[in-house]
């Protein structure tokens, strides 16, 4: 998996809207490559399980999608709990995530 991104010394507050749209992107793409994958495991596959993480794959990509709106209206990164910027090292890992850490442990 690369990015393309340059590893620069000095890392930025926030994310690009082009880094965010990359991320998200990437990210889109491997839930939809996991749901293509469970959709071939066929016949031997469990079906509780397998429609659980059908489940729980939809779910992430209706998050996917929310950011991909919220970089649209700008208010990508920004914490919905306490309104500040989401930690870039967060939005790395987590690039659809809409709460900080902090935040996150009491949503
Ligand atoms: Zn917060």
């Amino acid at each position: 998996m690369s990015l393309d991104s340059p590893r620069t010394a000095s890392r930025p507050e926030r994310l690009t809207v082009h880094e965010a749209r990359l991320r998200l992107e990437h990210e889109r793409a491997a839930r939809l490559t996991q749901l293509r994958a469970l959709d071939e495991a066929g016949p031997d596959a469990e079906e509780q399980v397998m429609s659980a993480q059908k489940d729980t794959i939809g779910r992430v990509l209706k998050e996917i999608d929310a950011a991909f709106d919220r970089v649209t209206d700008g208010s990508y990164g920004v914490c919905r709990g306490c309104e500040r910027p989401i930690p870039v090292e967060r939005l790395e890992i987590l690039p659809y995530t809409r709460f900080c850490v902090p935040c996150q442990r009491h949503a």
